[in-house]
């Protein structure tokens, strides 16, 4: 008997093994195994030959009978024409092409059967299908045998230029007879949930005897998928509260009193609960690891700064990590001037008790970046905010108690551990926090071994945003009118953004390149053509700043707070205030070729304006068809404001792929037949489930075939991660 991780040649021979291993890489009797069909091909579907009529578009299930090859008699180039029998009627494949075609000679063999599908034609009294579609089925023999396992439903799998369909079918077909597996799921939890064993679902996903058959396999499978997955999350879990970390327990009187006093608002009811389950884990002398979710603008910043100050209060620090440049710059100067006297340790008017905030960025002058380091080395800085540079190597901490990483999506886990192992000898405690709100399942599997907060609700007095799309193919005026709206806003004081997906300037070598791949009619809108066009045109008169990726930092930065600080009306900006910029007077903005921006991304945006009095304004242009499925994407951002039903949507529309990450490399691949958004109740189940089962047994002592499958599982993930990396 052959188990899973038996190499290929146990049981195939020597040809083929060789011929699996370098068309599809496959290794093991798993790793084809689990190259599931890419579709089945229903017999009951299949049309007579006999019955066929022209026009028809079908599918025939035939062998090849004869071919022949001729060159064309006024064009050069060559007919090659298949006759195909089912016994009952005859049918003529043709193909026609400019040159030879001696590979589809070597291809189309008398002898071997296939499915065909093409639409039929008559030509010179013979039926015929012009160009048809095809999956061969091996020789008239295997499609007997297979027609004795699988007379309904024939697996067609996905296939390569070297390896066709039928022969992945009938290297399948031998490994399944030949295997032998213990099932590594527990028996009561199959029973629990009415799941059939391995093996049959393996043989039930690629040889189903029939529709129910094949049902049962992939929810087994699916459900191996999303266990593996949560026990390996589970164990994760607990491992990470048996590192020790320095307990920061609340103290009254000290930092956190005194920011809380200076608040200007109420905390809202769930800042107030997110902010007491973070208070009381601090407490404990096991690390958290806690992600905080919530709608764009619903005050996470808030919950940060005040655990950062009971783990200062309690004689820690904390590192506060921020996606870019421009968001470090300005969590660095809104902290600092909340926190007031309480950030100016050691100077005048600095209040008894004060810590020090120090920022930590790539592009910090030598004088700047040594006593910012100073500053974090011997602890007299308690808050350093930074951006990617504080994981290097020479940044040190006195006592580090805490890591804030803003805006999660864009660091990945390796960039967790780097940060977290400054902590000298325990392990800091980490809280995470989402630019949008993500769904359930999402943060059930990306975020997985985290622990949830979540803010549902906006701070009261919040003003709406008013979304509209504006069709500018369709209705040039009203990109006109979009301006005007501008200019009006800005005479009465607001300011605007308008955001494009693009910096312009051709001299910059990379995007000219990048140009040459847009052979569509236009390139998109640039920050940099725009901003000339409208100071120049509509907007003349008003203060206009532009604001890029490539702009110098202190460049940026300069812009930024000229920004904040209301001398400048319109901000020409890429996405580079995407996350986090905190502009309360910003009332509008404008984001031109909106479609080319992703959903979450679009919602994620918008947030930067309404966050104070004024209601806010947010103008989708786009030249996008109406009704296309761009427009439809825009219609729904215009359509609500709530950041769980886009997320949603933003995961409809993408791979599961992209929303796992680059970060979660091998998780990419062990999510074969899983779909985040449909097997939700599934993901949830196998949750419990793991969660209990490493809860009772945690080193899966009771069930090592679980526990055999796990490794192999992780090696997987180890293997991938370490090729991508
Ligand atoms: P996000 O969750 O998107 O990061 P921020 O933390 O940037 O949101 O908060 C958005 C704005 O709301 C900030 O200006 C912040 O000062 C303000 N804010 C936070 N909490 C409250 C509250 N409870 N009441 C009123 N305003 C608040
Ligand atoms: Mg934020």
């Amino acid at each position: 008997m052959a188990s899973l991780e038996d190499p290929l040649y146990v049981v195939l021979d020597g040809k083929r093994t060789k011929l699996l291993l370098s068309s599809l890489e496959m290794r093991t009797v798993g790793d084809l195994l689990g190259h599931y069909p890419r579709r089945y091909e229903r017999r009951g579907e299949l049309t007579d030959i006999a019955s066929l009529r022209d026009g028809d578009h079908v599918t025939v299930q035939a062998e090849i009978a004869k071919v022949t090859s001729r060159p064309m008699r006024n064009r050069r180039g060559t007919i090659f024409e298949a006759t195909v029998t089912d016994g009952r009627g005859h049918l003529i494949l043709t193909f026609f092409s400019k040159g030879r075609q001696d590979w589809r000679e070597e291809q189309l063999r008398p002898g071997l059967c296939g499915l065909f599908s093409g639409q039929v034609s008559t030509f010179r009294g013979k039926r015929q299908l012009a160009h048809p579609d095809y999956e061969l089925l091996g020789t008239g023999d295997a499609t007997a045998r297979a027609a004795d396992y699988a007379s309904e439903i024939i697996p067609i799998y996905p296939a390569t230029a070297r390896i066709a369909s039928w022969q992945i079918a009938e290297a399948v077909r031998e490994v399944l007879d030949a295997l032998g597996v213990e099932d590594p799921m527990p028996r009561r939890i199959r029973e629990r949930h009415g799941l059939c064993g391995l093996l049959d679902a393996l043989s039930g996903i690629h040889r189903p005897a029939d529709d129910a058959h094949l049902r049962s396999a992939i929810r087994r499978l699916k459900w191996d998928e999303a266990f593996g997955l949560q026990v390996v999350l589970a164990q994760r879990r607990l491992a990470a509260t048996a590192y020790s970390a320095a307990p920061r327990p609340k103290a009254p009187g000290g930092l956190l009193d005194a920011y809380d006093a200076r608040l200007p608002f109420e905390l809202t009811v769930g800042q107030d609960l997110a902010g007491q389950q973070i208070s009381d884990e601090l407490a404990l002398d096991h690390p958290m690891h806690r992600l905080l979710q919530g709608e764009v603008g619903s005050g996470k910043t808030v919950i940060a700064v005040r655990a950062m100050l009971q783990v200062v209060d309690a004689g820690g620090q904390a590192a506060l990590l921020a996606p870019t440049e421009v968001l470090a710059q300005q969590h660095f100067r809104s902290i600092t001037d909340q926190l007031g006297p309480l950030a100016r340790a050691g100077q005048l008017d600095g209040a008894d008790g004060a810590t020090r905030v120090a920022l930590l960025t790539g592009s910090l002058g030598a004088a700047a970046r040594r006593r910012a380091l100073l500053e974090a080395a011997s602890g007299t800085a308690g808050i350093v905010i930074g951006t990617h540079a504080l994981l290097e190597e020479q940044v040190q901490f006195a006592d580090l108690g805490l890591v804030v990483i803003d805006e999660q999506h864009r660091f990945g886990v390796e960039q967790r551990d780097a940060l977290r192992s400054k902590a000298g000898d325990g392990r800091p405690h980490v809280l995470v926090m989402t630019a949008t709100p993500i769904p359930r399942t999402v943060a059930m599997t990306v975020f997985g071994d985290l622990e949830m907060s979540t803010l549902t609700e906006l701070p009261a007095g919040r003003s709406p945003i008013g979304t509209h799309v504006v069709p500018s193919a369709e209705k040039p005026h009203y990109l006109e009118r979009t301006w005007r709206r501008l200019r009006e806003e800005a005479e009465r004081g607001r300011q605007c953004y308008v955001v494009c997906p693009r910096i312009g300037d051709e001299r910059d070598a990379r995007a000219g390149d990048a140009e040459e791949a847009w052979d569509a009619a236009r390139p998109p809108v640039a920050v940099l053509d725009l901003a000339a066009e409208l100071e120049q045109g509509p907007l003349a008169g008003l203060r206009l700043a532009v604001l890029h990726g490539r702009l110098p930092p202190d460049e940026k930065d300069r812009v930024m707070l000229a920004f904040a600080a209301g001398s400048v009306d319109v901000l020409v900006t890429t996405t580079v205030v995407e996350v986090g910029v905190d502009v309360p007077n910003a009332t509008a903005m404008v984001i031109m070729d909106a479609d080319r921006f992703g959903v979450s991304q679009l919602h994620q945006l918008r947030g930067r304006v309404g966050r104070g009095r004024h209601e806010g304004l947010c103008l989708l242009v786009t030249d996008a068809e109406a009704g296309g499925k761009a427009r439809q994407r825009l219609d729904a951002v215009a359509a609500t404001l709530d950041g769980f039903t886009l997320s949603r949507l933003d995961l409809e529309q993408r791979r599961e792929g992209d929303v796992l990450g680059a970060a979660q490399a091998g998780r990419r691949s062990s999510l074969k037949l899983l779909t985040l958004l449909k097997d939700e109740d599934l993901i949830g189940d196998a949750r419990k489930e793991a969660q209990a089962l490493v809860d009772a047994d945690p080193a899966l002592a009771g069930t090592p075939a679980l526990a055999a499958a796990i490794r192999a599982l992780l090696e997987r993930e180890r293997a991938e991660f370490l090729e991508k990396a």
